[in-house]
């Protein structure tokens, strides 16, 4: 088990920053999402995690050993990469031996270890299997079994399901999280995938130009975005953003755009300048009586959801309808926003609601 503390962590290439100082604690147990765009630095953070790459500057106490000057091989932990790395030429019971026969590890010892990973993972029927002729699936699976087995205090991996198609993807996803539910050890997960750093995290860390953007649960950061670049990188359509020129005091429970007042929720700050107004494609209401009016220009039917996008005087404006509502291109609708789910941000991009 392990507590990972990062304390100002740093990591330049030359005169390029990589990853700018960095803080943020990985609890014993947790399963933590580095998630951003690709280059944002999360490789690198996590590389520096794994003891592969030295930090510039700053700290990491894994368990309270500052360890950022230590070798991978000092740190107690498995880094799991694309999970396909096997040994062809052995068969499944082999393969999954492997990091326990090259500790030292009695016979008899490693037979047990090995046949109680398989159990975990369901594959003890493969254990005398080549792994040439095994599924994706079953390749995935031995991977984790061979990552597993040592019972590292904590696993580090670096887009381990990147290799795979959206459907298998998914499933995998599913079972490693279900893994990690069985075993609680600490694991840190690089993703750019959005949807899987929400579905399989404890805990993101967004990161966007090697800075850290936002840290929190999952559905902290979808709620209640940091700044624009979460709101627009996290969610699938993006947070609505509508610039306005305006003004509004600490306190302030509402502002005005467009000529029209919306309430707003508990603000943390006042700002000035070009403010944006956030909300959600799921807040934003088709309303005749409401003051905006917005002209449908397309519909996106996507099940039991539709997703509808409209000309309207803040701007366009995207919101998730029910698909039983019957919405027609061209045709002029009124639209609210849920008051309770709107998030404005400074001309800095950050959060003036919380
Ligand atoms: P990706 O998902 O594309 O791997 P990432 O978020 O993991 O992206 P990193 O691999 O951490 O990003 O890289 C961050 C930045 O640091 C990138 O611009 C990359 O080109 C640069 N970088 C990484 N390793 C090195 C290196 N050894 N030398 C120079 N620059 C590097």
């Amino acid at each position: 088990m392990a507590q990972i503390v990062i304390k100002n962590l740093r990591k330049e290439f030359g005169a390029f920053t990589a990853v700018q100082s960095s803080s943020f604690t990985i609890e014993d147990g947790e399963f933590f999402m580095l998630l951003g765009p690709s280059g944002c630095g999360k490789t690198t953070t996590l590389r520096m995690i794994a003891g592969l790459e030295l930090p510039t500057a700053g700290e990491i106490y894994i368990n309270g050993t500052e360890v950022s000057q230590k070798p991978a091989s000092k740190r107690d932990i498995a880094f799991v990469f694309q999970m396909f790395a096997l040994y062809p030429h052995m068969n499944v019971r082999r393969n999954i031996s492997y990091p326990l026969v090259s500790q030292g590890m009695p016979r008899d010892q490693v037979r047990a270890k090995v046949d109680e990973v398989a159990r975990i993972l369901g594959i003890t029927a493969l254990l005398d299997k080549p792994v040439g002729g095994l599924s994706g699936g079953d390749r995935q699976r031995v991977a984790l079994g061979r990552a597993v087995v040592r019972d590292p205090a904590c696993f580090l991996m670096d887009e381990p399901l990147g290799a795979l198609d959206a459907e298998f993807r998914e499933h995998m996803a599913q079972e490693l999280r279900a893994l990690h539910d069985r075993m609680h050890a600490t694991t840190v997960y690089v993703t750019h995938d959005q949807l899987e750093a929400m579905q399989m995290g404890d805990k993101i860390v967004v990161m966007n130009h090697g800075v850290i953007e936002q840290f929190g649960r999952p559905q902290e950061i979808y709620d209640w975005p940091a700044t624009t670049f979460v709101a627009t990188f996290i969610g699938s359509p993006a947070m609505n953003l509508l610039p306005f020129e305006g003004m509004v005091g600490n306190g302030a429970t509402s502002v005005t755009l467009a000529g029209a007042e919306v309430h707003i929720p508990k603000m943390i700050s006042g700002g000035d300048g070009t403010l944006t107004l956030g909300v959600r494609p799921e807040h934003v209401h088709l309303d005749d009586a409401a003051t905006y009016r917005g002209r449908i220009v397309t519909a996106e039917y996507l099940g039991t959801t539709q997703i509808v996008t409209l000309d309207t005087p803040l701007g366009q404006v995207k919101a998730r309808l029910s698909s039983n509502k019957v919405v027609t291109p061209g045709e002029t609708v009124g639209l609210r926003f849920d008051a309770r789910s709107i998030s404005l941000f400074g001309s800095d991009g950050r959060a003036l609601t919380s």
